[in-house]
């Protein structure tokens, strides 16, 4: 059984989902098939989603919202008029949006989120609706039916463990299942919503708890690309990745793939196909646990910006006992996450988003580090960007380092940090912002042409 996740470009219109029947029809397999809320027709579309959160935040503040619900619903009714579909179906996607205006406006973040969560929900009634009327039984599922329960975090909702065991009872269904993305039900009853982009997370739960023997991620690519086709012009598609290195391409700025999607699949060693839509016969990239290695050792080159840098140096810092813990709990009771520590004798640098700190932020932390730790010195340096190597093969290969410096150097490239991971999946690299593109650009240069 193959769990069939399509995300909002493949569900944008009537064309589209022809394509998503034609592709369910091919394999009896695909039986669990997750969806989206429609995304964009073309980049200066709007995804539904964001559609409904400016009608939720409109009828959050009590203003006259016929506008926004007019957009909402004129998105359904074209995909309902290319499809042929009857109007009740539009007319119970109105219903159930009023009804939604009239909730808890109290709790602002539950009410917001069940408007989120409407546009796949309402998507997979549609979607159901039109595999019947073409002749494929297919049931649409309620995750709370379902019995898919999340944590209570509105907008970042977690799976709570007992879900799995619930979702391996969508094997009994007989018809094809449309099960909405994106959200589940706290064991209060309220909806909350995984973070945004959160579909491709529903489809990986769904694979985990019915035991899926592939899950299949229906997108817009051909494949997932060696760098950014925006960055570097026709990179190479990449056929296999393993799930450590998809991890950390996804963490640096690879957006295929929801960066926390991959896990529970990951759990259950369940493969992941990646594959386009609107064109089907590409071979797509396959995730996998284990992959044979080639002589390649770099598989892909990610990046990301948005990071700042604070370093702090103190002469003997090797040997003072509890440093590491006092810089740490100093950022805990800033309320600062880090993302990297790289570390020598006398001398740390801790990496974190630039947005978390304001000036004041800035101002206050920097002094506390600085007193606190009776440090040397403790600078910040903002507007860095992080550049990714990753492939588990260079664990094995000799001169990978020695070739992406020259690349650095060859470009001009000052390196401010180098960071290889433990693993020796990914070697990360800290350059200043403005030259994010150019180091892509002379990494893939190197690497693969
Ligand atoms: N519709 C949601 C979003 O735009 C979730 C998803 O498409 O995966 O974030």
């Amino acid at each position: 059984m193959n769990v069939i996740k399509f995300g909002g470009s493949s569900l944008a219109s009537g064309k589209q989902l022809k394509k998503v029947l034609a592709i369910i029809k091919e394999n009896p397999n695909r039986k669990i098939v997750v969806v989206s809320a429609p995304g964009k027709r073309s980049s200066e579309d709007d995804k539904v989603t964001d559609l409904l959160i400016d009608l939720g935040t409109a009828a959050l503040k009590g203003l006259n919202v016929e506008d926004e619900l007019a957009l909402v619903l004129s998105r359904y009714q074209a995909i309902s008029k290319e499809l042929g579909l009857e109007s009740s179906i539009i007319d119970q996607i109105e219903s159930n949006l009023l009804l939604l205006t009239k909730g808890n406006k109290d709790k602002a973040d539950y009410y917001m989120d069940a408007f989120k969560a409407s546009g796949e929900d309402n998507n997979a009634k549609l979607i159901a609706a039109y595999f019947n009327k073409e002749g494929v039984p297919a049931r649409y599922v309620n995750p709370k039916d379902a019995g898919l329960y999340v944590s209570d975090e509105p907008g970042n909702a977690q799976i709570l463990p007992e879900s799995y065991a619930n979702l391996y009872m969508l094997r009994e269904i007989k018809e094809i299942v449309i099960f909405p993305g994106f959200f589940g039900y706290t064991k209060t009853g309220e909806i909350c919503t995984f973070s945004r982009g959160g579909s491709d997370i529903t489809g990986a739960i769904l694979a985990n708890g019915v035991q899926a023997s592939l899950y299949e991620n229906f997108t817009d690519v051909d494949a997932i690309f060696a760098a950014n086709p925006t960055v570097v012009m026709n990179p190479c598609g990449i056929k296999e990745l393993t799930y450590r290195e998809m991890r950390e391409l996804s963490y640096a700025g690879f957006s295929v793939l929801h960066d926390e999607a991959l896990y529970p699949a990951f759990k259950k060693g369940i493969p992941v196909q990646i594959k386009n839509t609107n064109n089907p016969k590409a071979l797509g990239t396959s995730i996998l646990k284990k992959r044979q290695l080639s002589d390649q050792g770099v598989v892909g080159i990610a990046s990301s910006n948005g990071f700042c840098s604070i370093y702090i140096e103190k002469y003997l810092m090797n040997r003072e006992v509890g440093f590491g813990r006092r810089v740490l709990e100093i950022l805990e009771d800033q309320k600062v996450s880090y993302e990297h520590m790289p570390s020598g004798i006398d001398d740390l640098t801790i990496i974190l988003r630039d947005n978390q700190l304001s000036k004041e932020d800035e101002t206050r932390l920097l002094k506390r580090l600085k007193n606190e730790l009776s440090a040397d010195s403790v600078v910040i340096e903002r507007e860095l960007a992080l550049i990714m190597i990753v492939g588990e093969g260079m664990q094995q290969k000799i001169g990978t380092m020695s070739k992406a410096a020259t690349a650095f150097a060859e470009n001009n490239i000052n390196i401010d940090m180098i960071n290889q991971g433990a693993s020796e999946v990914s070697v990360m690299f800290g350059i200043a912002a403005a030259q994010e593109e150019l180091a892509v650009k002379a990494l893939y240069h190197a690497f693969f042409e």
